[in-house]
């Protein structure tokens, strides 16, 4: 196997410094070192980019980034056990790495970042979910970052860039596919992980638009697709009745059969109803 440094093997790493994995914090190690510079090459070119990584461990997605020639990588870890290990990746690579123990939900990393930033992570599940739709939802359009290059299960995966008509289709599909391209870039086996999950996996890149893809308030287009969703069985007229007064007419002004059922509404509608509520 070709080696992308001259730092010890991840199993080895992983021994010297007893990094056994946490079931409580999500913990399924990628070691193949190949694999994960594969991972970084999704995120483009990081020549002249800082990289937020998130939940690094014992740092082969890490290794990746900083191989494919990261300026710089902030990572955010909760398990202070891993911090040895990433230490001694910051010492390989001339103190390019910066390591900040913590919890991501709770970070707020951008006074460490210089744009143009990326984020790249492999996460446990429901952490990588919250983040996500916190990265997807800021105040202001564009985002702190260009691009997100992300691990998720493939049923998450498949959510995100979903089509209207699939079972997969939902919130998360329209809030990544308004304001950003979603593609699926690699799909994974449980067997790359160690210790390997039970399902499969499929890292999702997300490349942020300079402007979203059809105008709409994102507090209501979120408020309005929500309530469309969570009564997904539903005819539109009944599960929107609490999002305005007269929804059927704001329905059919959007080109929308009040008798339709969520899943069957393609983006460009549901910005279309946003615009009409908001008026
Ligand atoms: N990136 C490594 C890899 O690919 O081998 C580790 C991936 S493992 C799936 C998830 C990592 O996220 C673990 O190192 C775990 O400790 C860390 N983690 C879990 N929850 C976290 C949180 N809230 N904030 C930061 N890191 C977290």
């Amino acid at each position: 196997m070709a080696r992308i440094d001259n730092l010890p093997p991840l199993r080895d790493v992983i021994a010297t410094h007893q990094l056994s994995a946490k079931k409580s914090l999500g913990q399924n190690f990628l070691l193949d070192l190949n694999l994960t510079a594969k991972i970084a090459r999704q995120a483009g070119d990081l020549t002249n980019a800082d990289v937020l990584e998130i939940g690094p461990g014992p740092g082969g997605l890490t290794r990746g980034l900083l191989a494919e020639g990261a300026r710089r990588v902030l990572a955010i870890e909760k398990d202070a056990r891993c911090l040895p290990a990433l230490q001694e990746i910051s010492d390989a690579y001339d103190g390019r790495l910066q390591v900040i123990n913590g919890d991501a939900l709770e970070i707020n990393p951008l006074e460490h970042l210089t744009p143009p930033i990326k984020i790249a992570a492999n996460l446990p599940y429901n952490v990588g979910t919250e983040l996500l739709v916190r990265w997807l939802t800021p105040d202001v359009w564009p985002p702190f970052w260009d691009s997100l290059t992300l691990m998720f299960q493939k049923e998450v995966a498949q959510r995100i860039v979903a089509e209207p008509g699939s079972k997969a289709y939902g919130r998360l599909a329209i809030l990544a596919q308004w304001r950003t391209d979603a593609r699926i870039v690699i799909d994974l086996p449980p067997q790359a992980f160690t210790p390997p999950p039970k399902v499969s996996s499929a890292v999702v890149h997300l490349k942020a638009l300079p402007e979203p893809r059809y105008p709409a308030d994102a507090t209501t287009l979120s408020r309005v697709v929500a309530a469309a969703f969570n009564q997904r069985r539903k005819m539109l007229r009944a599960s929107l009745k609490g999002a305005a007064p007269d929804i059927e007419d704001h329905l059919i002004a959007a080109g929308i059969k009040p008798t339709d059922r969520a899943e069957q509404i393609g983006l460009e509608q549901f910005c279309a109803l946003a615009r009409s509520i908001k008026g």
